[in-house]
């Protein structure tokens, strides 16, 4: 880690409990939503946005990007807190394909991967968390902005995340600039969960992405264009980034690479520029870097866009964390962490009777 983000423990911390927790004033005012001025219109008619090629075509560009209409925006990005925790099964609760062994070189939990000298990549992680409590956002600025700059990126999905944006994971999931990794099903910390509760959040969230991946090879066949294909799914993140070698080992078991980051992209000071440049000067070639795509924290997307056109300029492109692994040599820490070691064992107190998340004593602000 950077010296600058090791010295920002504390609001750091807050920032990330905030990420987890998901206070329910966490959304984009419409303000902010319409700051940007607009660009004076041509006279005539606008001119339609062209078609998306391939597996994207089976959606309009609008359909694909944010709402153009602000309040619907601002809907999709916000977080619900449900009157009580979904605990539902989702229609398949077991993959029906396995997924293959997972290769010796992926196993422990993976922080970086070290490239051949002269290979500059990154990965960008995004995460989609979604507890039981919550119904979380979807921030399709933030997905539009890589689609603009043709980025790749790795989302880690929660399986209820899934359930809850069937259209936007299809969406994601037709994009082959794109890949798709387990976030469990509902924000589990495996490192207090119970082994039954653990595997359940594990074949729930393979389910969930495989009936959804069959929706999409169904669509693309039904309109003559040929199946993704993208099999199970291989990568996984620790929620809370809470584990050890024993969930190493469970989640491996299930052919699933552990994949942390070295570069946290959230939290620092400044405003969006100034962390897009830390974040800039943070990686290095087969850095990954921690983001989220469910709205939390609410600037990402802006972060992003200036994050970008920083690392094109300083060289480097951007990559699947599959596309690093299979390249590289996958570099390993004996436990999940934020910054350092030991900076993410709060998240144990807060395991509670749903075992995703929730507090043990009720707050003022989540009685
Ligand atoms: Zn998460």
């Amino acid at each position: 880690m950077t010296e600058r983000f090791a010295t920002a423990r504390a609001p750091l911390l807050t920032l990330l409990l905030s990420v987890a927790l998901a206070a329910p004033s966490v959304c984009v005012p419409a303000a902010q939503a319409a700051a940007t001025p607009a660009k004076p219109r041509a006279a005539g008619p606008a001119a339609p946005a062209p078609r998306p090629a391939g597996p994207l075509s089976l959606w309009s560009a609008e359909q694909l990007a944010e709402p153009k209409d602000p309040a619907q925006a601002k809907a999709e990005r916000a977080m619900r807190h449900l009157p009580q925790p979904d605990a539902n099964a989702p229609a398949r609760t077991a993959p029906v394909e396995s997924a293959p062994r997972l290769p010796d070189a992926w196993r422990g939990i993976i922080r970086r991967v070290q490239l051949p000298a002269g290979d500059k990549r990154v990965a960008l992680t995004f995460d989609l968390c979604e507890r039981a409590a919550t119904v979380a956002g979807y921030d399709a600025r933030l997905v539009d902005a890589l689609r603009a700059a043709n980025a790749k990126a790795t989302f880690f999905a929660g399986g209820k995340w899934m359930r809850s944006h069937p259209e936007r994971t299809l969406q994601l999931l037709a994009d082959r600039r794109f890949e798709f990794g387990s976030h469990s099903w509902s924000h589990a910390n495996m490192e207090v969960a119970p082994a039954e509760f653990r595997q359940r959040q594990l074949d729930w969230t393979a389910a969930q992405y495989e009936l959804l991946e069959q929706e999409l090879d169904r669509r693309l066949t039904a309109k003559g264009m040929p199946p993704m294909g993208r099999g199970p799914m291989r990568l996984f993140r620790l929620p809370f980034g809470r584990g050890g070698a024993e969930v190493a080992r469970l989640l491996n078991h299930n052919g699933l690479a552990v994949i942390q980051w070295d570069v946290v992209g959230e939290g620092g000071h400044g405003n969006a520029q100034a962390r897009a440049q830390a974040i800039a000067d943070a990686v290095r070639p087969g850095s990954i870097v921690l983001l989220h795509a469910n709205a939390v924290p609410k600037d990402t997307a802006e972060v992003l866009r200036r994050l970008l056109p920083l690392l094109a300029r300083k060289g480097y492109a951007t990559a699947t964390v599959s596309e690093l692994l299979a390249t590289g040599h996958a570099q390993t820490v004996p436990e999940g962490f934020f910054s350092f070691p030991g900076d993410n064992a709060i998240y144990d107190d807060m395991f509670a009777a749903w075992g995703t998340g929730e507090r043990l004593k009720p707050s003022p602000k989540h009685p």
